[in-house]
């Protein structure tokens, strides 16, 4: 096999090899680092799409019927290899997105957890029997895959989110094309590439690079059954709706705009760091990163001052530099949208930090400083939209109560966390507030690979989330049989 970057324009991986793309154009993949155009990624269409479904849809015929013993056996080996190469991977991760090495490396853990996981199939994906449903009557549930599903993924983590499907499409025995993002589709190629290293079939899992033509057709192919999405809130709908109204079985993880509320008794100096880590690490750039502080009155004053400080002493840089806590933007056009909400935000909001000052230390790169905003209110966009950058909104209120309030009133509701050394405020707020993943002086709430993941309202479309037991069902359907014997 061929490695994924001896050639500027990346190859699509389908059948077990490596193919051009029949795509008209590319996309730059970016070391953001640097500015530097690192690859090509080709822009497939229908063409190199209906390819890979062949390719999938011969390859499941034979998968489907390997027992899921064998199947989940495979990833032993793939877990194996992923931990040999555990510091490769997390070193393609910063040079394509550019996270720090830290980070990264928290990625492909929280990636491997999951292959961990997945090696329970055989455990998760039992049905149920009753022996006597009625006089000599039983009945027996059996999981089976679903056929060729298509799995599209974001940028901001090109080896967790793809390893959060992969092992669970295949391992419940099905055929997955994979289309990553084509901001950061290098370090998901490794990954496929890994997985037949240690002996997966070829055509089991394929990879379609591109963007809006390769989704739009596999959204529309009529092999396709199930369709997994991540991404942003626009993209999300629209995948969901498609999806639907060709028939498919959909789950579409959207954007956020995720709340830290603090009250008077939390314990000051590990919540400042802990938010100043969930909304300024990945450069903002995660779907579970604090944007905005609800802070009671009492201790707001305080609290600003501090977070504001906290916020100019972050270390700001490229993620290969040891130490540094705020790296840069995935590329220069998301960037200036950044950028856009910050020069909204000084006419509406108190701007504390300015994270436009750091910008002059780096020529090149897209990078962006800590911002801070004081006295932001729900009337504007800073706190309606996810910005998905260093901007950290704090929004004052008067109590608990005000707090669930206006955290509610977002669109979104992925996580929501609460500061407090107060069990009775803590149970309050669990009852209280709408978001999937609820935090109580945990900084990023993110479930281990055991628990389900998913957030509530625009931060997620479907019904059946990923991880813990839903992605099984997600990925299977059930056959219920009654039999009599005479
Ligand atoms: P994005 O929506 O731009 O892209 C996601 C995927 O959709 C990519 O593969 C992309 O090629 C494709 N795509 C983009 N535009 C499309 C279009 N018009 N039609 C069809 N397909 C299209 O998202 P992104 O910028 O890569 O990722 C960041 C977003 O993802 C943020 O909003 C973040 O909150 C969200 N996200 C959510 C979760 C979650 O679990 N809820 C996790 C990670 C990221």
């Amino acid at each position: 096999m061929t490695m994924v970057h001896e050639k500027t324009v990346l190859k699509n991986f389908i059948g077990g090899r490596w193919v051009d793309a029949e795509a008209a154009g590319t996309a730059p993949v970016y070391n953001p680092a640097t500015g530097e155009v690192i690859a090509e990624t080709p822009l497939s269409t229908a063409a190199d799409v209906a390819r890979a479904v062949e390719a999938a849809k011969a390859a499941y015929e034979r998968w489907r019927k390997v027992p899921v013993i064998k199947r989940a056996r495979l990833l032993y080996a793939y877990l194996e290899r992923l931990r040999r190469e555990r510091e490769a991977l997390a070193r393609m991760i910063t040079t394509e997105h550019g996270k720090s090495l830290a980070d990264a490396l928290a990625e492909v853990d929280r990636g491997i957890e999951s292959v961990e996981h997945a090696t329970a199939a055989p455990t998760l994906m039992m049905g149920d029997a009753l022996a006597e449903v009625a006089e000599g009557l039983e009945q027996t549930t059996y999981r089976y895959p679903l056929g060729v599903v298509a799995s599209i993924t974001p940028f901001n983590f090109p080896a967790m989110i793809p390893l959060w499907v992969i092992p669970w499409a295949v391992v419940t025995g099905n055929a997955l094309i994979l289309k990553p993002s084509e901001q950061t589709p290098m370090t998901t190629l490794r990954l496929v590439e890994l997985l037949h290293e240690v002996g997966l079939p070829d055509g089991v899992v394929n990879v379609v690079n591109g963007a809006k033509e390769a989704v739009d057709a596999l959204l529309a192919h009529p092999d396709i059954v199930a369709v997994n999405f991540t991404g942003s809130q626009k993209t999300a709908a629209y995948v969901y709706e498609t999806a639907a109204r060709y028939g498919k079985r959909v789950q579409a993880f959207s954007g956020a705009k995720n709340h830290a509320v603090v009250l008077e008794d939390a314990v000051l100096a590990p919540t400042i760091d802990g938010i100043l880590r969930a909304a300024f690490g990945n450069g903002g750039q995660r779907c579970m990163a604090t944007s905005v502080v609800v802070a009671v009155e009492g201790i707001a004053d305080d609290l600003v001052e501090r977070l504001a400080d906290g916020a100019r002493k972050l270390k700001v840089g490229s993620g290969f530099e040891e130490g540094v806590e705020l790296t840069p933007l995935i590329r220069e056009e998301h960037r200036r949208r950044v950028l856009s909400y910050i020069k909204e935000g000084e006419k509406q909001a108190r701007l504390v930090v300015d994270g436009r000052e750091a910008m002059s230390r780096f020529p090149r790169g897209f990078y962006l400083g800590a911002t801070v905003f004081d006295r932001v209110t729900p009337e504007m966009r800073l706190w309606q939209e996810e910005i998905f950058g260093p901007v950290l909104s704090v929004v004052r209120v008067r109590d608990l109560d005000e707090a669930i309030a206006v955290t509610n009133r977002s669109r979104y509701a992925n996580g929501a966390i609460l500061y407090t050394q107060s069990g009775k405020a803590a149970r309050r707020f669990r009852e209280e507030i709408d978001a999937g993943m609820v935090g109580i002086n945990v900084n990023i709430p993110l479930p281990v690979a055991f628990f389900p993941f998913g957030g509530h309202k625009d931060s997620f479309y479907g019904v059946i989330g990923e991880n813990g037991k839903d992605i099984v069902q997600f990925f299977t359907r059930k056959k219920t049989v009654s039999s009599r014997w005479f």
